[in-house]
């Protein structure tokens, strides 16, 4: 089956390594293979996305190594439901092509292989890699920590490598192990099994260099920190805060995807106190933070939106991007607009650095104010021809986001709307009356 060097059939070994293997050399990446820890999987069958395990049981009957991954593998041992399998494989992306039927090669620089099934499901399939710098990571964590202004940035891209390699290329332990679906094992080569058993978010590898390679891993540090309820390890949150500055550095489009994600996954709340506090809502949204730091009325109400956006994914209603985005800036808009001569200039220059940051799509800015403004109009009581108006429903749940915030009543037509945010009672209605 596996080659000995993968050692999925090594004795099972029930003793956690012990906590300093990180700063050991796990990064040389040259030389024989590390010898894994492996780890009796206490995870139900069923959990499991059966394509996933028919397409891991393909390519091993044709002698190739194939273990799930990732995010997938974390959730199933925290006991989350995973929001995908993700497969990692010996295979090339292009026998993996010639052994699926259903399978698309993606990706110019990196190829992967999606394997499609029923129902828009994609399962993905990515051969080992490692980071392809020579990088001795030691030495860079010298210089980093010598605060020398290396520049480490990640731009190239990852080449092939052994199952160890792709281990630790990825960002945090509890992103970097194995699952044996076959053996029913955990493979763990950074020690991220006792980090999943300890609820605790930790770097493969020395922190302040992995956030100086790619500094959007702090929004994702905090993502996971917020939406699994874990705790950041001491070294990495110093870390976080240590290169937060490191962020403006990113590539834009990542970077407000990151910050939608945190709006969407259900812990908006406590990932934007994450934000606030680690000051890396200072470098992102620097507007945002101050009228934070404020701590006054309007500032606090921030929480209380955020609030209620976890409320609404709770209930599977999750707003528009747009409404997520409006309910985050709100306070900061309406302090800018407020008795502002020229609203629309005011708003024009509060968010134009958000634009130039976050590379917020102009679409997207537009719709912001939209919403915003009609909030007015809204609270007046006085919403008649809005109604028509296609952003009605999107308006409208922000204006219920507010309510919640403030803690007053919801008015009766927001309670009678047939709206995106209410999911029950589901009454059929017939159109609006024009
Ligand atoms: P989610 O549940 O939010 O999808 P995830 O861990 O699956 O979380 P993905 O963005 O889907 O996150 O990435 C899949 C895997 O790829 C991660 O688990 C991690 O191992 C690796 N990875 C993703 N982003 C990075 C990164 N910036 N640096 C290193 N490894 C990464
Ligand atoms: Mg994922």
């Amino acid at each position: 089956m596996d080659t000995p060097s993968s050692a999925p059939d090594a004795p099972l070994d029930e003793a956690l390594p012990d906590g300093d293997l990180l700063d050991g050399d796990l990064l040389d990446g040259e030389g024989d293979a590390p010898e894994p820890e492996i780890y009796d999987a206490d995870v139900r069958r069923d959990d499991v996305d059966q394509d996933a395990l028919k397409v891991i049981r393909r390519l091993r009957r044709h002698g190739h190594r194939a273990y799930l991954v990732g995010g997938g593998v974390r959730d199933l041992l925290l006991g989350v439901r995973p929001k995908d399998f993700d497969i990692a494989t010996d295979a090339r992306p292009a026998e993996v092509k010639s052994l699926f039927r259903n399978c698309r090669v993606i990706g110019r620089r990196f190829r992967l292989a999606h394997i499609l099934f029923g129902g828009g499901k994609i399962i993905e399939v990515a051969t080992f890699r490692r980071d392809p710098s020579d990088d001795p990571s030691e030495d860079a964590a010298d210089d980093v920590r010598r605060n020398e202004d290396v520049d480490i940035l990640i731009r190239r891209d990852n080449v092939f490598g052994e199952p160890h390699e792709d281990a630790y290329r990825r960002d945090f332990t509890i992103n970097g192990l194995f699952y044996d679906s076959e053996d029913q094992t955990v493979i763990d080569y950074v020690g991220g099994m006792p980090d999943v058993q300890g609820r605790v978010v930790r770097t493969i590898g020395p922190p302040d260099v992995r956030f100086r390679e790619d500094p959007v891993r702090i929004l994702r540090a905090i993502k996971f920190s917020a939406r699994l309820d874990l705790g950041i390890h001491p070294d990495v949150y110093d870390a976080m805060v240590a290169q937060r500055e490191e962020l403006a550095r990113a590539a834009k489009p990542r970077l407000l995807e990151e910050i939608l994600r945190l709006l969407r996954g259900g812990a908006a709340h406590r990932s934007f106190w994450l934000m606030w506090e680690t000051g890396a809502l200072g470098v992102l949204i620097p507007h945002l933070a101050v009228h934070l730091d404020d701590h006054s009325d309007d500032a606090r109400r921030l929480w209380g939106r955020l609030d209620a956006i976890d409320a609404l994914k709770r209930a599977g209603t999750l707003p528009t991007d747009a409404a997520l985005f409006a309910a985050l800036m709100l306070g900061p808009i309406q302090d800018a607009t407020r008795g502002a001569r020229d609203a629309v200039d005011a708003y024009e220059s509060l968010m134009g650095e958000v634009v130039e940051t976050l590379s917020v799509p102009r679409r997207m800015k537009e719709r912001i104010r939209t919403l915003v403004q009609a909030q007015g109009r809204l609270a007046s009581g006085r919403i008649g021809a809005l109604t028509r108006r296609e952003y009605f429903d999107e308006a409208a749940t922000l204006y219920g986001i507010e309510c919640h915030a403030r803690g007053v009543p919801r008015p009766d037509w927001l309670e009678d709307r047939p709206a995106a945010d209410k999911p029950a009672p589901r009454r059929r209605r017939r159109r609006r009356r024009r």
